[in-house]
């Protein structure tokens, strides 16, 4: 049995008009999905699929917290979520996302695995900029990031006067930089 088949959703199969699932996502899930947003979470999922004359509504309903690295400190910071999402599948030839979340899947096979759809949704909710409230962040890590931030070659250029000016947001926006990612390793691994 695969690590997803729990999550595969027979809809050529299905008997009733409308039928529930309910799933619980946790670390293990997030681990084993391997998305580049989410590591750590704990999200209940209702999906209700409700067959229609000409297509199949899933509507899921997620409810839980997740686990992000802070922007600022790396430490986690719990995000809580909630939110409701639709996929229409429609049965055809060949495998095809139609956009606004519809998507068609092979009729022979009749099934739509419905893992990555969720660890999407989950993965949308969460903010551009995760940080921790006021206060709160690991200051140790924070300042020792700051000072890394501070001394990289493009820093340098504009520290020649007026150094010293402690700016947090800044360091905020560096989270895309892949040299934070870079950091981030060598951080982990001690
Ligand atoms: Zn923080």
């Amino acid at each position: 049995m695969g690590k997803f088949d729990p999550y595969e959703i027979d809809l050529r199969g299905m008997n009733a008009d409308t039928c529930d699932y309910a799933f619980l996502l946790d670390h293990q899930f997030f681990a084993e999905i391997d998305g580049p947003e989410v590591r750590k979470g704990k999200v209940q999922v209702e999906l209700n699929v409700r067959k229609t004359s000409h297509a199949f509504e899933l509507n899921f309903l997620l409810d839980g917290v997740v686990w992000v690295p802070c922007d600022r400190c790396l430490d986690d910071v719990e995000l809580p979520l909630s939110s409701t999402d639709k996929l229409t599948v429609k049965l055809g030839s060949d495998y095809a996302e139609e956009g606004d979340n519809l998507i068609v899947i092979p009729e022979e096979e009749g099934v739509i695995n419905v893992a990555w759809y969720m660890y999407e949704f989950i993965a949308l909710t969460i903010p551009m900029k995760h940080v921790h409230a006021p206060g709160e962040c690991n200051e140790e890590m924070s300042s020792k990031l700051n000072k890394y931030l501070r001394m990289t070659p493009e820093e340098d250029q504009e520290t020649g006067e007026g150094e010293d000016k402690e700016d947090s947001e800044e360091g905020a926006d560096k989270a895309i930089d892949p040299r934070w990612s870079e950091l981030r390793k060598i951080l982990d691994n001690n």
